[in-house]
């Protein structure tokens, strides 16, 4: 395989040679639709995608950890005989760094290693390559040094590694879907229970059309946390009157439309966006399961409007992007994916349109932007596996 002798040839220019390596990747993901749901208890639907790490490491005799970035062609060494700490001047090490630190803290012996590893994942655009970069580490470092553990428990420590050593407080999806994955499916998540299905996506003659903007507002962080606490301040509202509800998983649009005169118009907004958001994966996985996918093209739509009107993540360039393509035949359903503010689209159109996508969405959008828009066809691929 290609990806296997281009890690062994980048491998080997940094440490001698590549006998005895142990080759991984783990995919990056697209959520098809369940967005600002996963922390609030609710439902998402990812697939991984044909872009991911590709990890190749060894053991060492002693307590060295020395890891290659292909793509940035730097290295960094640290011991395990201290404790491992946070790296300021190579960011990209922290994913590792993190993983290998949540993996001593579940009281897991490691070893030194030798690591090189590169990626295929467009970076900081809502495709989880930082996910990709824990999980393929986990299972690398798994293998390694010979301890397993259930996906489940391995998606949690890669979360964790990100959670509390990277300090970005994601939720479970990204981990989850990178290492359950599966070829031809999407994933089916309860965030609450971590419960999952996998739903076979028979898309026929369409495609999963992935489309970054090109774009990165720097809202994001403050943003989210503040939707996080409008959330929370809406639970509050509606479980004064129904007690059952602990998160907004929990309610019904009925139940929200009760409490609307308690609340901010803002905070409805954003708790209306999140209970239809959770309806519609459900009637979503509904509509791929009748092979309807008019219907799921249209639940893609929604969430677009819903994300953009009541949730306010979006932009004026993302909002672009979905109308030119909703303008387009053969496009069943467009919408943001990812956490907001620029990063991508998704988009489910047939295959024989995808020509036309890039002269009538891409090259319209270069005249209005002035930005390159990336056009990516997904197909579901499997989560994390050992290639060798
Ligand atoms: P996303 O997960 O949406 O791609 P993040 O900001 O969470 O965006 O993660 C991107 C970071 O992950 C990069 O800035 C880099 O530090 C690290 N990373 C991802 N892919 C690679 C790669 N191929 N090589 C080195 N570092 C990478
Ligand atoms: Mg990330």
């Amino acid at each position: 395989m290609e990806s296997i002798i281009r890690l062994q040839q980048g491998f080997s220019q940094v440490f001698g040679d590549a006998d005895g390596l142990t080759v991984v990747r783990a995919p990056g993901r697209v959520n098809l639709i369940g967005e600002h749901t996963d922390y609030n208890d609710g439902f998402v639907f990812p697939m991984a995608i044909n872009f991911d790490i590709v990890m190749g490491g060894r053991r060492r005799s002693d307590q060295q950890v020395r890891i290659y970035s292909l793509d940035y062609q730097r290295t960094v060494e640290f011991s395990l005989s201290e404790p491992i700490t946070y790296d300021d001047q190579e960011q990209w090490s922290n994913y590792l760094r993190g993983v290998l630190w949540a993996v001593q803290r579940a009281g897991i012996d490691l070893g030194g290693m030798e690591i090189a590893f590169f990626g295929t994942i467009p970076q900081g655009s809502g495709l989880s390559s930082s996910a990709a970069l824990e999980v393929a580490t986990a299972v690398l470092v798994q293998r390694l040094c010979g301890w397993t553990l259930p996906p489940r428990e391995l998606a949690l420590l890669c979360q964790k590694a990100e959670n509390d050593f990277v300090g970005m407080k994601c939720g479970i999806m990204d981990q989850f879907i990178s290492v359950l994955g599966q070829k031809d499916h999407a994933l089916f998540i309860d965030c609450r229970t971590l419960d999952y299905e996998r739903i076979p996506l028979e898309l026929g003659e369409y495609r999963i059309l992935v489309c970054h903007s090109g774009v990165k507002h720097s809202l994001v962080d403050s943003a989210y946390n503040r939707r996080r606490q409008e959330c929370e301040t809406g639970v509050r509202i509606l479980a004064t009157e129904y007690p059952t509800v602990k998160a907004l998983r929990d309610a019904d649009l009925t139940m929200l439309a009760a409490c609307r005169d308690r609340m901010e118009p803002v905070v409805y907004k954003r708790c209306h966006h999140v209970i239809a958001e959770n309806a519609r994966v459900i009637k979503s996985i509904k509509a791929l399961k009748a092979g309807d996918l008019v219907a799921f093209g249209q639940f893609l739509n929604q969430s677009h409007a819903s994300l953009r009107d009541d949730y306010e993540v979006s932009c004026p360039e993302v909002d672009l992007l979905v109308e030119l393509a909703g303008q387009l035949d053969g496009v069943l359903g467009a919408r943001i994916t990812g956490g907001g503010f620029g990063g991508c689209t998704v988009n489910l159109i047939h295959a024989g349109a995808v020509e036309a996508f890039n002269e009538r969405v891409v090259r319209v959008y270069q005249e209005k932007t002035g930005i390159e828009a990336q056009v990516y066809i997904s197909t579901a691929a499997n989560g994390a596996e050992i290639l060798n």
